[in-house]
């Protein structure tokens, strides 16, 4: 049996308690520690990468976060960390 180590991605701790299932099917989690709920998944892997690419890419054309969490149903601060890490990695 494999255990994986948890880690709430709020606050980093591995205090967590099972809490349910997502809509998608996915284990939700509770945070003891800060009481937040994290996934089972890391949030960075929510949308695969041709997904991101693909936003990203409406970013550069139309440069409308508004526009673009309206057309894809993103939140904006998802958009917006895509964004500052795609720019850091051009940076390098
Ligand atoms: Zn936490």
């Amino acid at each position: 049996m494999i255990t994986i180590q948890l880690q709430c991605r709020h606050c980093q701790s591995h205090n967590l308690v099972r809490n349910g299932f997502a809509p998608n099917g996915k284990q939700k989690f509770l945070c003891k520690d800060c009481r937040r709920q994290s996934r089972e998944n890391p949030s960075t892997n929510a949308y695969p990468q041709e997904r991101r690419d693909e936003i990203l890419r409406a970013y550069e054309e139309r440069s409308s976060l508004r526009g673009l969490t309206r057309t894809f149903g993103v939140a904006r601060s998802t958009v917006s960390g895509w964004i500052k890490k795609s720019n850091c990695l051009a940076a390098t």
